[in-house]
């Protein structure tokens, strides 16, 4: 697939000279993984996140109707696209497994060409649907996440932490006098120091489970999960440095003679019952205050946390 990564396909079948022949079949083209029966099948999908299942409908033990079953029963494979493969010919065994969900129903003996078509086929589908997923959760101009995804992933990682007893954080970031600026030096200057600020934000952000989203206008949010309110208001105050140390000249800004961002931040400590809007809330009110105290600086909720100091940037 010139240079991309090859899409993987999990292919289930208990018959071994099935497995084989399809496996050498599809080899050439994707990333090949087999399974002998159901528990095996289950197994390696949720390992491997295969993009699609070849799923032989009967087998010992479990057959390819409960496998389908399971995998959409669990969140982190109930998007895998399954085709059936069965010796099951009547057109009333086909429709049922559609029903089921099957993106496909391949009958025995298959022929190769036929199976090599609509493995493709629903590869391409497979392509289209995460690109549009992507299209859907991304911001055009940062090409950080967007507040749709920022929405969706604070909840999940509010859930997560309030369940775990494991501290959340969740900083707001806004560019000082960025109106000004785009006064000053015109609206695709505005775009491009934003995409600057952006890019360190995102940079900020390494973890798994780490998020940086642009929340509206000139605003990043940066969800860090596991992380205390000592160590997120380090990071806060690294990347303002950073992003002051981009020397992005701003000769209309009271603040300093270069672009410079203020962040407030909160953490959702273990063992709290606040809600994520209130988190979220109190993470604004210290946004205002840093912007209050005179913009540049990092403003973190009772943390203790002393935060540093902002570099002496005088205007
Ligand atoms: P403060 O220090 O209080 O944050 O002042 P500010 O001027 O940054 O805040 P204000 O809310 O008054 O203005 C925000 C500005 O951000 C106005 C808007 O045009 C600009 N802005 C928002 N989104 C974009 C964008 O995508 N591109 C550009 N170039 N400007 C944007
Ligand atoms: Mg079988
Ligand atoms: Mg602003």
């Amino acid at each position: 697939m010139n240079g991309v990564e090859m899409q993987k396909v999990l292919v289930a079948d208990d018959d071994a000279v099935n497995r084989e022949v399809l496996g050498e079949l599809l080899k050439p083209e994707y990333t090949v993984l087999l399974a002998r029966n159901g528990a095996q099948t289950l197994e390696r999908a949720m390992r491997h996140l295969p993009d699609l299942v070849l799923l032989d409908v009967m087998m010992p033990d479990m057959d390819g109707y409960e496998v389908l079953r399971r995998l959409r029963a669990d969140p982190l494979t109930a998007h895998i696209s399954v085709i059936f493969i069965s010796g099951l010919d009547r057109p009333e065994d086909e429709a049922s497994g559609l029903k089921m969900g099957a993106s496909d129903y391949i009958t025995k003996p298959f022929n190769q060409t036929v199976v090599m078509a609509r493995v493709a086929l629903h590869l391409q589908v497979v392509r289209q649907r995460r690109m549009l997923e992507r299209l859907a959760n991304i911001d055009g101009l940062t090409e950080l996440a967007n507040r749709r995804r920022f929405d969706e992933v604070y909840e999940l990682e509010w859930q997560r932490a309030r369940r775990s007893g494991r501290p959340l954080s969740l900083a707001l970031l806004d560019i000082d006098a960025f109106k000004q600026y785009n006064d000053r030096y015109a609206h695709p200057a505005g775009d491009r120091a934003l995409r600057a600020v952006a890019r360190l934000a995102a940079g900020a952000t390494r973890r798994p489970g780490d998020l940086a989203a642009r929340y509206g206008g000139e605003e990043l949010v940066l969800l860090l999960p596991e992380t205390g309110a000592l160590e997120a208001a380090h990071l806060a105050a690294q990347l303002r440095d950073a992003v002051a140390a981009l020397m992005i000249v701003h000769e209309a800004s009271s603040v300093a003679q270069v672009l410079t961002v203020s962040v407030g931040g909160a953490t959702l400590e273990p063992g709290s019952l606040e809600t994520a809007p209130a988190l979220f809330e109190a993470a604004d009110t210290e946004l205002y205050r840093a912007k209050q105290a005179g913009r540049h600086r990092v403003s973190w909720r009772d943390s203790g946390a002393a935060v540093p100091c902002a570099r002496s940037l005088a205007p």
